[in-house]
């Protein structure tokens, strides 16, 4: 790859556009959330470019909606090949964008280029219908063709895996793509970008087009009615306002938003397999995941055990360096993402909370993991996101009562339960309101399942096979036969 690794000599990385030259443009500088050092010069485009970008996708798009199914997959073989090959480069850019431990980032890479692989497969597979007909003289079939050039924005939590989990099934199906990163991560982008055309990929089919402010590329591009497509990864408000924008066009929409995940656990559980489930689920990414537990009601017969095993879990966590081999959690992304996490602990403490964890002094954008008990209901962290580490616990007494809990929340995208009954994994399984539910299982996110949520947490799935039904139209065709 000829991009180099962000550093403190802070490089340009110019925008992945097409027919287009950001080197004398505008830039703006992206900085390290574990220093608060410039580590790059990126491209600040605006609606101009946009604009450029959306003429290079129709072109794009005209030209890779001819090719077989058989030719992408075979594109999309090599990219997976290349970003494997790249995996060290990427996971280092990965720690320093955004402050991902170096561990969690190798392992976003394989989950990243997971989807290219599995999308690669499902191009070979996007197959029609032959209908029975009602007429002798007509025959009846439903043809399944590219919903036309895509526009996607991705959030920072994921600078790899949000853009491949949309990019990978827009291309096998046949569309155009122009990524926005989120201005936090711009360089995975970029790079996945050059892989791309490394391999072979046409410039005009999948393009990064990087700005400071997001609204500006945006508004060029949802207006676009050529751009037939919005897929959108990132929080509530900012999704409502997209869906809004995009009925002007009437596009095809996916929207993969915030979340507020419960997990609940109950008294027959294994509490140390109780502890690390939970654990992987809660502080992952520093807590910064969509689905992140963010509530863990416990049962009352194991909640004083389970609170003080969870409590010196999360005591001995190594915070630290994200470059460093040893960090488990890293800087939160921003000061506003600092200060959110800490405001939810100093608000819970001052409605009565109390912390089991050491109130550690950290500096910088770090925040302590944290465990807090004697949480309530009208405390913020029960009813915003988080995105930080911190673990609140309540104490439930019975089942109904658990999912009553866990389903009083606008929101719908992940949900937990740690039980050894097989009646009731199912029986609270199907009463959870969300669109993902994990048995017994912290982590439960692979390429070939569907991810997304329910209620304010979005539309659509991304994953599995249904992931590439996203980026396809249906179309009827009836065929009345000579007489
Ligand atoms: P965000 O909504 O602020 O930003 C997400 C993306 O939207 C970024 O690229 C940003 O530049 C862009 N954006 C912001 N304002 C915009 C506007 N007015 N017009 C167009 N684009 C705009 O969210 P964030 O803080 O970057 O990401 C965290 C959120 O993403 C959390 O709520 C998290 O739960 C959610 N998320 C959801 C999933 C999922 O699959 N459901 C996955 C990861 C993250």
């Amino acid at each position: 790859m000829s991009l180099p690794v962000p550093s403190a000599s802070a490089p340009f990385y110019p925008a992945a556009i097409a027919g287009h030259d950001s080197e004398a443009g505008a830039r703006y500088t992206v900085r390290s959330p574990a220093t608060g050092e410039p580590i790059a010069e990126v491209a600040d485009c605006g609606a101009e470019v946009a604009q450029v970008a959306a003429d290079s996708a129709q072109r794009g798009f005209e030209q890779w909606r001819q090719t077989t199914p058989f030719e992408r997959a075979a594109l999309l073989k090599a990219w997976h090949g290349a970003m494997l090959e790249a995996k060290e480069t990427l996971a280092l850019t990965m720690a320093r964008e955004m402050g991902k431990p170096i561990r969690e980032a190798r392992g976003e890479v394989d989950y990243a280029a997971g989807f290219i692989e599995w999308f690669a497969e499902q191009a070979k597979r996007i197959d029609g219908d032959i209908l029975p007909s009602p007429h002798p003289e007509k025959r009846l079939s439903v043809l399944r063709q590219p919903v036309g050039p895509v526009f996607a924005i991705t959030p920072w939590n994921f600078p790899a895996a949000m853009i491949t989990r949309k990019v990978a099934p827009g291309l096998a199906a046949g569309c155009s793509v122009i990524v926005k990163p989120a201005e936090q991560t711009p360089i995975t982008a970029l790079m996945l970008a050059e892989l791309w055309r490394q391999v072979g990929g046409p410039a005009e089919v999948f393009q990064v087009i990087t700005a400071e402010r997001p609204a500006a590329i945006s508004e060029v591009l949802m207006a676009d009615a050529r751009i037939r497509k919005l897929t959108f990864t990132g929080s509530t408000p900012v999704g409502k306002r997209l869906y809004a924008q995009s009925a002007a066009t009437m596009k095809r929409m996916s929207l993969e938003l915030g979340g507020h995940a419960p997990f609940l656990v109950f008294d027959d559980a294994d509490i140390d397999a109780a502890v690390t489930e939970v654990m992987a689920s809660k502080f992952r990414n520093g807590g910064q995941t969509c689905v992140c537990t963010n509530r863990i009601y416990v049962q009352r017969g194991i909640f004083d055990a389970f609170a003080e095993r969870l409590a010196a879990a999360a005591a001995a966590l190594a915070i630290g360096d994200p470059e460093d081999e040893a960090t488990q959690v890293g800087p939160l992304v921003s000061q506003a993402g600092r200060d959110k996490a800490q405001a939810h602990i100093d608000d819970a403490l001052a409605k009565g909370a109390q912390r089991l964890t050491p109130a550690l002094s950290v500096d910088g954008l770090y925040v302590a993991p944290t465990v807090l008990t004697g949480v309530t209901p009208e405390m913020r962290i029960m009813q915003e996101e988080t995105f930080g580490p911190v673990a609140p616990l309540i104490v439930f007494d019975d089942e109904a009562e658990a999912i009553a809990a866990a389903n009083d929340t606008p929101f719908g995208l992940a949900a937990y339960l740690w039980t050894r009954s097989l009646g009731r994994a199912a029986r609270v399984s199907e009463a959870l309101d969300y669109g993902i539910v994990g048995v017994n299982d912290g982590a439960p996110s692979v390429p070939n399942a569907p991810f997304g949520g329910v209620k304010d947490s979005g539309l659509g799935r991304e994953g599995g096979h249904y992931g590439i039904d996203e980026y396809l139209d249906c179309k009827f065709v009836s065929t009345r036969l000579d007489r």
